[in-house]
């Protein structure tokens, strides 16, 4: 439990008390913060999230939910916080005509429409061949299920457009707006480009089916700032500009650049996000819009943490991602040929998901302030990666839950006491010269 200090419009101090694992948010006297209105209904029975780890693996369905295909970790960019590139070695390689044989294999263990399937890269247009054999196969069996892909964008054709529109592919295009030198040449610096984006949004907008999407960086942390640069650059006040979050450290690269934030920089990454909220601009930004919803909604229905499975629900059975040879893997950002690779999806019985660990086995998590907006960072990363992206999550959950109270109930977040505990963090221990 942990006690919120805050300040009204006037400047008084108000303290509240929020507790995460049952997520409940009341005056220091016990009363509730927020009133249901009577619209809490009947209690709702939880059911506990599967807490996975090395010693208590999870499992794999045939039939599941999501399905993400893995087409191959190649990307012609080289962002300097990618978190695939240490992967890319353990990649297992596949060809345009292994397309063919996934679909027969899929037959034996994809028999009912997933809910959701998703192309990954890489850069997914760099397998445009693949995703030809691909989609209309996949969009003859199984109608119902929404396409999506992620991708940087740059290789757009008007033949890739056609293809995106015809079989309605909702696409995410990943773009840092005024910081994308982080992650290489900017599609909208190219007259061709920019024109294939533009038609690309004007086509997809209608039915929110395109959005450009931002990493959160030291240099470029503000939400309402990228909003308004995708705003300019496509001309449109309705564009729809997303966060992936902020920036995860999967390696050395990371760690010794833009995953690494001062302490100044994490104040104005709280700032902007918590100011978002009042303008409202984090309103129409849809990962800060969410986030606050969900936090909203755990304390009016009482979610309990035991419920909560990770961030990015790969730890979830019914979330299956894979290759094209059908190696399941931990998930679209990992490779087949070293520990990701966790058997072959015509054995699903046999996959154990032994690679990662449940937010619940870290300390730190149960003693997180910010664990219902957070759930947990990247689930099978360790040590000194794990920790530093811990830390840009907590600095970003802080900056979001400021902003949620500052729009929700008008104060805003000073200072939060209670038994917080932080990760281990590596210590860099200098050694003088002896003169
Ligand atoms: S911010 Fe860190 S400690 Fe808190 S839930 Fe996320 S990963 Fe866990
Ligand atoms: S396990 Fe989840 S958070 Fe980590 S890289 Fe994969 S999708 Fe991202």
């Amino acid at each position: 439990m942990f006690i919120l200090h805050c300040s009204d419009a006037d400047g008084k101090s108000v303290s509240l008390r929020y507790a995460p694992h049952e997520s409940s948010l009341t005056n220091l006297d016990g009363t509730p913060v927020l009133a249901t209105n009577g619209q809490a209904g009947a209690p709702r029975v939880w059911e506990d999230a599967v807490r996975v780890s090395p010693q208590q693996p999870g499992r794999k369905i045939e039939n599941p939910a999501v399905l993400k295909i893995q087409l191959g970790l190649a990307c012609n960019y080289t962002c300097s916080y990618c978190n695939q590139s240490s992967q890319v070695d353990s990649m297992a390689m596949t060809r345009t005509a292994d397309a063919l044989s996934f679909l027969q294999d899929l037959d034996q263990w994809l028999k009912e429409p997933p809910s959701r399937i998703e192309f990954w890269g890489g850069e997914p247009l760099l397998y445009f061949r693949k995703l030809a054999i691909l989609v209309p196969e996949l969009d003859k069996r199984f109608p119902e299920a929404e396409f999506c892909m992620v991708t940087n964008g740059s290789l757009l054709t008007q033949e890739i457009l056609d293809f995106i529109v015809r079989y309605d592919i909702c696409i995410t295009v990943s773009h840092d707006g005024p910081g994308q030198y982080l992650r290489g040449e900017d599609p909208f610096d190219d007259p061709q480009r920019e024109a294939l984006l533009k038609a690309l949004w004007n086509n997809r907008k209608h039915g929110e089916r395109m959005q450009f999407s931002s990493v959160l960086t030291p240099n470029n942390s503000d939400p309402a700032a990228l909003r308004r640069w995708f705003v300019e650059k496509l001309g449109d006040e309705s564009v729809v500009t997303s966060l992936e979050g902020v920036v995860a450290t999967h390696d050395e690269k990371a760690l010794a650049g833009p995953g690494v934030w001062s302490a100044a920089q994490y104040q104005s990454l709280k700032d902007a996000v918590a100011s978002s909220f009042e303008t409202g601009e984090a309103l129409r930004i849809p990962a800060l819009r969410e986030k606050a919803k969900g936090l909203m909604q755990s304390i009016l229905m009482g979610t309990p943490s035991s419920s909560m499975g990770q961030k990015c629900g790969m730890d979830r059975s019914d979330h299956v991602a894979v290759d094209l040879h059908s190696n399941v893997l931990t998930c679209h950002n990992t490779g087949a040929n070293a520990q990701h690779g966790l058997g072959s999806a015509l054995q699903m019985d046999e996959i154990r998901l032994d690679t990662s660990t449940h937010w619940a086995h870290r300390e730190c998590c149960s003693h997180c302030p910010v664990l219902q907006l957070c759930g947990g960072s990247c689930m099978y990363l360790e040590g000194e990666q794990f920790a530093q992206s811990c830390e840009n999550e907590y600095q970003f959950g802080l900056g979001v839950l400021d902003g949620t109270l500052r729009r929700a109930l008008g104060l805003k977040l000073e200072s939060v006491e209670g038994d917080v505990r932080r990760p281990t963090r590596r210590k860099v221990i200098s050694i003088l010269a002896q003169a």
